[in-house]
């Protein structure tokens, strides 16, 4: 086995939400080590944060320029660069690194606003560096299930897909009690958007992965419930889908009741699929004009990529980390595959910069579209070269 791939972070602290998300997904097939961080926008607990995950301590940096600086000439320098910040900062910390040839793994929204996000795609391909973007729930195995039975024809022509990421976590102002909360519906940090962007984001990309469609317009409506909200925290979507589909997402942070609400239904000429985050290990399929079936993680039969997704033995929870682990497997190998010149894996693919793109794409138009009193808008996305 060749030696792992070297990975470096900035942002995801301590008590950060998505920060050991990726260093236990990293971990979890022995294929990256995290070599180097700038972990916190405090700059003495990014050094002891660094120093606690055993980083060198010339390697646990105070800043993200103070890491540029230390990693970039170096032999051993990483692999891959984590953006882990909140949104706003995406672009710069995104941009400097792509700009020094690193490749780079940024969470979601890629950028808070279309033309950055277009930019930082013009970069990565400029500079010929690679650029993911963590849409974490493609790594779910029945979402890759759903993925290969669409594209096998199972269902026919794709009808309807009715998407969900409705919480009920921001009921109340939380950003005015906790500091981890207050930049989530801060427009200066989160751009136009709060849950479409932060949320909603997420089952728009599994929508297009798992039918291959695009979104083409949207019709949208915001409310902000809580008051003194500068930005929605609710949002109900139609959808106008490449290929005549139509569908809708309602995405929401007052869904008082709901843990974290993420499901997608999918409706075509020959059956239907649904699925639900919260219950990850099975899918429902009802081939037209019979039963439900019920597919179990793990079970003989499923399509090749979906078993290739599972960790643990049919029965055995499994679930978040493992679908995270999975992307950051996926990124491995598209590594590998560039630096040994070897063809790049396609399937399944990697969320990368267009559906960094995509996603700020489809934020932007639904801003436009709730201005507009939900007039039909549509999804509009730049030449990426
Ligand atoms: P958070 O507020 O919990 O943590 C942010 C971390 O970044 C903190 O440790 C903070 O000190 C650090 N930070 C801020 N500015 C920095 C800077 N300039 N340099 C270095 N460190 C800095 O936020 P979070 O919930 O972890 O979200 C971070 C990002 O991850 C957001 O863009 C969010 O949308 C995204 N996210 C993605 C998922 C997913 O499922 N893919 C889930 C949660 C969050």
């Amino acid at each position: 086995m060749s030696a792992p791939l070297r990975f470096a972070m900035v942002g995801g602290g301590a008590g950060s939400q998505i920060g050991d998300s990726h260093r236990i997904a990293a971990r979890m097939d022995g294929l990256f080590t995290l070599v180097a961080g700038a972990f916190d926008i405090d700059p003495e607990r990014s050094r002891a944060f660094g120093r606690s995950l055993g980083l060198a301590p010339e390697r646990a940096f105070g800043t993200w320029q103070e890491m540029l600086e230390g990693e970039r000439d170096r032999d051993d320098r990483p692999d891959l660069v984590v953006v882990a910040t909140p949104n706003a900062s995406h672009f710069e910390i995104a941009h400097a690194f792509l700009d020094a040839g690193f490749d780079v793994l940024c969470e979601k929204p890629l950028a808070t606003r279309l033309a950055d996000a277009v930019e930082l795609a013009r970069t990565a391909r400029r500079r010929g560096c690679a650029l993911f973007v963590m849409y974490g729930y493609s790594g779910f195995p029945l979402v890759r299930q759903m993925r290969a039975m669409i594209r096998a024809g199972t269902l026919g022509r794709i009808r309807v897909i009715q998407t969900e990421f409705a919480h009920g976590h921001h009921v109340r102002a939380v950003e005015r009690e906790s500091p981890a909360a207050a930049w989530r519906y801060d427009p200066a940090v989160v751009g136009p958007s709060a849950v479409l962007a932060d949320a909603g984001t997420h089952a728009l990309q599994i929508a297009r992965f798992t039918t291959g469609l695009a979104i083409e317009a949207v019709s949208a409506h915001f409310a902000s419930c809580v008051p003194g909200r500068a930005l929605e925290d609710n949002a109900q979507l139609a959808l106008r889908f490449s290929e005549g589909a139509v569908g809708a997402l309602w995405t929401s942070a007052v869904a008082v009741g709901q843990a974290h609400g993420l499901r997608i239904r999918i409706f075509g000429e020959d059956g239907g699929l649904a699925w639900e985050q919260e219950r990850p290990n099975r899918l429902l399929w009802t081939p037209t004009g019979e039963p439900t079936r019920i597919l179990e993680r793990g079970q003989p039969g499923l399509a090749p990529e979906a078993l290739a997704a599972c960790r643990v033995s049919m029965g055995h929870s499994e679930g978040y980390f493992e679908a995270f682990a999975n992307i950051w497997r996926d990124i491995a190998a598209r590594l590998r595959a560039r630096r040994t010149g070897t063809p790049v894996p396609e399937e399944p693919p990697v969320p990368d910069a267009l559906d960094g793109v995509l996603g700020v794409a489809e934020v932007e138009a639904a801003v436009a579209s709730a201005a507009a009193g939900g007039a039909w808008t549509a999804v509009r996305v730049p030449a990426l070269d």
